[in-house]
């Protein structure tokens, strides 16, 4: 079947509730669009698990901090619905932001501690913004199955806390983070890049796998570790640190020693671009 590309609540609606009716499984990925391989990666998945695999592409303002952020993310839609069609996707949902917020909103979802650190901290009323959209996009598509990314682990974590406090009945699926070949995970934002600011941002992920080796060697604490990965980013004198964490994976709060698997997670600025990442470590 071609892909549709679908723009109201009504038709995606109509489309969904006959795929439901047909005992049809539906997955869902939700984006801002500018698909990359990382997004392919979650399509894929999605595609082998489910009968009717959805993709919604909307840049969700209220996720926004900033905004110039926001005036200047990308939005390429015909090339999008095309990566789209060619992972075998059966619908586009690329709302405007008119019919996803048409008069003002009375509720919003705050989030609780899960988004006290890394992003959360810093970039404030983000997860605010995607756990609304998030709980919106999940009434609208009523999907099976939602397919996240592990790259952005906080919000895979306060996505996973939105479904169990909220008894959404559904699976959330994390896809591990799809990488370029020096490390660099992909992330609509690397297009902003020059080739020179291209060239310092691998050194988040180079950071991130020296925490990784001190856990895995059986460090245990969290300071020499830390200061061991923040050491490298200073190496690199075109970026500057925001954050590098060392927090347990389920509420993402940091932990005085490393007892169990944790998440090391940092962000950069490069420029005016902010870039983020994280690996999960496993200690012997
Ligand atoms: P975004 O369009 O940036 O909001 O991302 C949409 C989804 O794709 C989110 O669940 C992201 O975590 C996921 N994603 C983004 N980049 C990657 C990547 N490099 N690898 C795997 N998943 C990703």
């Amino acid at each position: 079947m071609p892909l549709d590309v679908i723009t109201t609540i009504p038709q995606l609606r109509d489309r969904v509730s006959r795929a439901h009716l047909a005992r049809q499984r539906v997955g869902f990925v939700p984006t801002m669009g500018a698909l990359h391989a990382g997004h392919q990666q979650l399509m894929n998945a999605a595609r082998r698990e489910c009968d009717l695999v959805t993709v919604s592409i909307f840049v969700n303002p209220l996720q926004f901090d900033r905004r110039d952020d926001l005036d200047q993310y990308p939005r390429t839609l015909e090339s999008d619905v095309a990566v789209s069609a060619a992972a075998g996707v059966d619908i586009v949902f690329a709302p405007s932001v008119s019919e996803m917020y048409p008069f003002d909103s009375a509720c919003v979802i705050e989030v609780g501690r899960v988004a006290d650190h890394l992003c959360g901290r810093f970039r404030r009323g983000h997860f605010r913004g995607v756990a609304t959209v998030v709980m919106k996009l999940f009434q609208i598509v009523q999907p099976d199955r939602a397919y996240f990314g592990e790259k952005d682990a906080q919000q895979l974590a306060v996505v996973r806390r939105l479904v169990e406090d909220f008894n959404v009945p559904l699976d959330i699926i994390g896809v591990p983070t799809v990488r370029e070949s020096d490390g660099l995970a992909l992330s609509s934002r690397n297009r902003r890049l020059s080739a020179e600011e291209r060239s310092a941002a691998p050194v988040l992920y180079r950071a991130l796998q020296v925490a990784e080796r001190l856990i895995t060697d059986g460090n245990r604490d969290v300071a020499q570790v830390t200061a061991a990965a923040r050491h490298v980013i200073e190496g690199e004198p075109a970026v500057t640190l925001e954050y590098l964490e060392i927090v347990e994976p389920r509420e993402m709060q940091p932990v005085q020693r490393i007892e169990g698997p944790v998440v090391a997670a940092g962000a950069i600025w490069i420029g005016s671009t902010r870039l983020i990442d994280n690996i999960v470590c496993v200690p012997r």
